[in-house]
Parts: structure tokens; C-alpha cells; sequence
């Protein structure tokens, strides 16, 4: 049985955020009709795979899927378990934004199935949640994550953001000490990205507001670093880190470049050494389902060089690049050919070979996209 990976995504929000270019709508409109379309898509792709795998892990992210209602959850996780093998200790996440939960809803989502919570905080800041047109404040956050707790959901995870404008360290060390006394059991840390067609990326443009330069976003994401280890987190992800056992399996999917299958608008799957995405449009989504049961707006083969390149990419990027593993895929041509780089790396504290994995160092992690880009070219 090949071990893979469940997303579903739910496209609604209760308003679009400054720098947000995932696949959004701020109308909730057609929920039922796109529950109905998710379970036939669901049914359309049990026929090709759901005989010779195990789904290990689902993960409900938008859009928002905590607005919405558990039945509804429920309904879809449902309709999983009918449709393939899913494992009987299965992760299964809900992205839950803090201001559309409470202590009731949450402990219908539990009962529904979601085991796992990924909480998107992304600042303690009132002024910095304000500038990112977020719902919530400092003292909803907090709730959130003490309410999902108290109602027995243990694996919690939460978003944060930092290198938002004006940022000084002191106010981002807040953040970090304030979430580290909160009963979670991960966290996310991102720098803060100007994605092209966002209302930010355009108030950067327009003067409005300007954002830090890469310098200080690397102090502080050293300075992350230090201050999560010393308070017991372990980093296993460029951006992520975990209390001991507590590694999301989902993300570890796509990271060890597992098999995934998605659904919903804008989703993309990745089986068999294709990958394909939906349409994102909720209308088109619906539609192209009711007329052929998948909604496919285009999709790409990836040949060996392009999945050599993402392996390597994606097992730097988190737990390192197993010699084994990679040596069953691809062979030792590559490796062989890398070896003087990868000394020098290893020379320069930027990596360690325990002889089994390629791992980078946090120095390294600090710099990773050069180092892949020089590994890759
Ligand atoms: S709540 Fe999340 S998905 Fe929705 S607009 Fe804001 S950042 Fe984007």
C-alpha cells in the first residue's frame, strides 16, 4: 500500500487579507451545491486511487475552513472514509482562524473527526493584526488556541508572521515568548512575502508602506531559530518546528514528495508523477464537476529531471536528503557529481553528512535558497 496524503480545499473567507494570494471568495453563496460537487469529485477519483493506498493524513486549508459549519465537515470526512483507506490513526487538520470558532463549534469539529488544528495567528500584535487586516486580536488569538486545548484537541499548531513593516525585534520576541507559553505543539513561522496582484504588494508599490530588507529579515529569522530551540521546539522545516513527535504528517507528505491527491477549487494533486490543478473559480469548479466529475484546468508530467530537482529541493528544505532514498530513485550519478560542493558546504557549517543524510545546518537553513540554486544550476 503506497502511503498518501488527503487536501481539501475550501474556498470561503469572511474578507480578503492584504497579502493573501490563496484562492478566496467572501461569499459563502453556494455552500451546498459545492459540498455536493466535492463528494462527487471525491467519488470520481475513488475508481483510480483508492485500491493500492493508504491515506494517512487530511488537511481541510482555504480559504477558511473553520466558518464553516461542522456538519459540513463532517459530511466530507465522511464521504473520505467511504471512499478510500484511510489509516485509522489519521491526521486530520482544519485551518482555523481565531474570531470564527468557539468553545461549542470546536468540540463539533473534534467529534466530526479533526484531530489537528492550524491556527492562523500571525501575530500577538494588535496594531501588526490591524495593518494585516486580520479579524482577530491579540486576546482572541489566545482563546482560540486555550479553547481548541480545553476541548481535548492536543496537536495544535500556529501561523506566524515576521518582517511585517516597522517590526521592531523586541515586538517580534513577543510574539515568539507569548506563543511558546501557549499549549501548542507546532509552529509556523513565515517571513513575511509580497506575492504580486495583493493589495499589500500594491500598497508597496503606491509608497504606502514599505517593507525590510533581507538583512533583517534574516536576523530575525536567526533569532527564531535560537529562541524556539531554547524553549524546546525542534525545527524541521525551514519554517517549521515541532515539539518532539508532533512533526505535521501532512506536510512531511509533501516534503518526503509523497503522492497527494486534492480537491476542491484551485487544489493540485500530485500522483504517479503527475500533477494537475483545478480551476480556481468556485462557479467553473462546480460546474465542470456536475459535467464530468473532475475540474482539471491543466496538468504536467514531471520527467526525472524535474523530480530529481524537486526532491532534492524539498529534502533540504526539511529533514535532509537521505542518501538511501534518494539513491533508490535516482541513482548515484548526481550525488557523485555534487560531492566537492557538498564538502565545501560541509567545511563551511552549512551541512552534515551523518552518512546516511545530507542535512542543512541552521546557518544553512538561513541560506537555503542559495545553496539549492548553486546544487541545482
Ligand atoms: S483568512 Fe487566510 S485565506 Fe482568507 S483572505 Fe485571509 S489569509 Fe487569505
Amino acid at each position: 500500500m503506497k502511503e498518501s496524503a488527503i487536501y481539501i480545499h475550501i474556498p470561503f473567507c469572511d474578507h480578503k487579507c492584504i497579502y493573501c494570494d490563496f484562492y478566496s471568495i467572501i461569499t459563502s453563496d453556494n455552500i451546498t451545491s459545492f459540498i455536493s460537487a466535492l463528494k462527487k469529485e471525491i467519488k470520481y477519483y475513488s475508481e483510480q486511487f483508492s485500491e493500492d493506498r493508504i491515506y494517512s493524513s487530511i488537511f481541510f486549508g482555504g480559504g477558511t475552513p473553520s466558518l464553516m459549519e461542522p456538519k459540513f465537515i463532517e459530511e466530507i470526512i465522511n464521504s473520505l472514509k467511504k471512499n478510500y483507506n484511510i489509516s485509522n490513526d489519521v491526521e486530520i487538520t482544519l485551518e482555523t482562524n481565531p474570531g470564527t470558532v468557539d468553545n461549542n463549534k470546536l468540540i463539533e469539529f473534534k467529534k466530526s473527526g479533526i484531530n489537528r488544528v492550524s491556527i492562523g495567528i500571525q501575530s500577538f500584535d494588535d496594531d501588526d493584526l490591524k495593518f494585516l487586516t486580520r479579524i482577530h486580536n491579540e486576546q482572541t488569538a489566545v482563546e482560540t488556541v486555550k479553547t481548541a486545548n480545553k476541548v481535548g484537541i492536543e496537536n495544535i499548531n500556529i501561523d506566524l508572521i515576521f518582517n511585517l513593516p516597522k517590526q521592531t525585534k523586541v515586538k517580534w520576541k513577543k510574539n515568539l515568548v507569548k506563543a511558546v507559553e501557549l499549549p501548542i505543539k507546532h509552529i509556523s513561522a513565515y517571513s513575511l512575502i509580497l506575492e504580486r496582484g495583493t493589495i499589500l504588494n500594491k500598497m508597496v508599490l503606491d509608497g504606502k508602506t514599505k517593507i525590510q530588507d533581507d538583512d533583517y529579515d534574516a536576523e530575525l529569522y536567526e533569532m527564531t531559530i535560537d529562541f524556539l530551540e531554547e524553549s524546546g521546539f525542534i525545527q524541521y522545516e525551514v519554517s517549521n518546528f515541532c515539539k518532539p513527535g508532533f512533526e505535521c504528517r501532512h506536510n512531511n507528505a509533501y516534503w518526503h514528495y509523497k503522492d497527494y491527491l486534492s480537491f476542491g477549487p484551485s487544489s493540485h494533486s500530485f500522483i504517479n508523477s503527475k500533477r494537475w490543478w483545478n480551476f480556481s473559480s468556485l462557479k467553473r469548479y462546480i460546474h465542470e464537476i456536475e459535467k464530468n466529475g473532475f475540474a482539471i484546468a491543466g496538468s504536467e508530467i514531471i520527467n526525472n529531471e524535474m523530480a530529481l530537482h524537486e526532491f532534492v529541493m524539498l529534502a533540504l528544505r526539511s529533514d535532509g536528503l537521505n542518501l538511501k532514498d534518494f539513491g533508490k530513485r535516482f541513482g548515484e550519478n548526481w550525488i557523485n557529481q555534487k560531492h566537492d560542493y557538498l564538502n565545501k558546504l560541509s567545511k563551511q557549517n552549512l551541512i552534515v553528512n551523518d552518512g546516511i543524510t545530507y542535512r542543512l545546518t541552521k546557518n544553512g537553513y538561513a541560506i537555503c535558497d542559495e545553496i539549492l540554486v548553486n546544487l541545482l544550476k
